[in-house]
């Protein structure tokens, strides 16, 4: 166990300062998963259901856009910008939040293959009533951001970016986790914290878990899985996930020295790419929804799982230990990727029509 940087009520302390919007439903639920756990040959599960936090079907962005919006709205931003896949958890979260809290939304969602039929995430975009410019598959979104961002400024208005290549909009949505994670040792109880923490991560949500771990002395490790690879323009490599670590640390009044070396995020999840459901996926999404009842998606959350059942699989994680999967969300992909989900179900139980 490392030495002990900040108490857990400090570290409320430190998180109270900064600046933040209220929408999420929080503390999301802790769920013990004792038929999964079985199935996993006796490790003692749990489940953050970070897929409730509220606003549009619940999903890690939630939580995360109450620090950044808060930040935001703070520094005089009168409007938010995020662009990505059309069917981006983020992008619906936003927009939804936007008509919330009454402010404007602007997004540039590639017109990519799961953007007809409207479905999923890019439905609700447009039910949120954010203001869609959409870009070609596959072109920069961050140029795309910046473009708009720039056009917007000439009419007078004061655009905050989110989402990728935003370092600072990233470690605010760190900062987040640091939060989740003291949600998850209240619920177990300080003193039973957990061996292991599983998420599924791009950056943000498991530098904010990690920043906890660290501050806190504990022996916990986290592990991010990550659902794109380096091909990919939005993927962080470790380098630049030490990066959110150390400035999500700073932000809340404390040096942490953490390098590459120290954050584990896996891309052997990831398939044959980002969106691209896998086998091992599509099963854990099944095991899940069978065996406790809990939705994964088939982009995310079912690549986070996969991981932690191959852990498992390897002996890396062993019968009685204490895990945490954070389950970020992205329920709408569901319906997105609905053939791929009926496949998997095999041939016998699947519904025919
Ligand atoms: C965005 C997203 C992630 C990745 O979150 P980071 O904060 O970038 O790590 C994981 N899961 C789901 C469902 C998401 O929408």
């Amino acid at each position: 166990m490392s030495e002990r940087a900040a108490g857990i009520e400090e570290l409320k302390d430190r998180l109270a300062r900064l600046p933040r919007a209220r929408f999420a439903h929080l503390p999301t639920p802790l769920d013990r998963c004792p038929r999964l756990g079985r199935e996993l040959g006796g490790v003692d599960l749990w489940v953050k259901r970070d897929d409730a936090t509220g606003m549009a079907l619940g999903g890690n962005k939630t939580r995360q856009l109450e620090f950044i919006l808060g930040h935001a709205l703070s520094h005089g931003y009168d409007c938010v910008i995020q662009g990505a896949a059309s069917q981006s958890n983020h992008a619906r979260q936003l927009a939804a939040i936007g008509a919330r809290l009454g402010i404007d939304v602007f997004l540039t969602p590639w017109l990519d293959a799961r953007s007809r039929p409207v479905q999923g995430n890019f439905l609700l975009s447009h039910l949120y009533g954010a203001e869609l410019r959409p870009i070609p598959s596959g072109a920069s979104s961050i140029e795309a951001k910046a473009r708009l961002a720039e056009e917007l400024r000439t009419e007078g208005r004061k655009p905050y970016v989110v989402g990728m290549g935003s370092h600072e909009a990233l470690v605010l949505a760190a900062v987040a986790y640091v939060e989740a994670f003291l949600e998850v040792l209240e619920q177990l109880g300080e003193t039973s914290p957990p061996h292991w923490v599983f998420t599924t991560s791009q950056g943000s949500t498991q530098a904010g878990l990690q920043v906890a771990v660290e501050l806190l002395g504990l022996p916990t490790k986290v592990v991010g899985v990550n659902p794109m690879g380096p091909e990919h323009e939005a993927y962080a490599s470790p380098e630049a996930i030490a990066r959110i670590v150390v400035d999500c640390a700073r932000l809340l009044g404390y040096e942490l020295n953490v390098g590459a070396e120290a954050v584990v995020n896996r891309t052997d999840q990831v398939g044959e790419g980002y969106g691209l459901p896998t086998r091992a996926g599509l099963t854990a999404l099944r095991l899940l929804a069978r065996t406790e009842g809990i939705l994964l998606d088939p982009v995310y959350t079912s690549k986070g799982f996969a991981g932690l059942v191959d852990a498992v699989r390897r002996s890396e994680v062993r019968p009685g230990e204490r895990v945490v999967f954070i389950h970020t969300g992205g329920l709408p992909l569901l319906f997105a990727y609905a053939d791929e989900v009926l496949e998997a179900m095999g041939g016998e139980d699947a519904p025919r029509s």
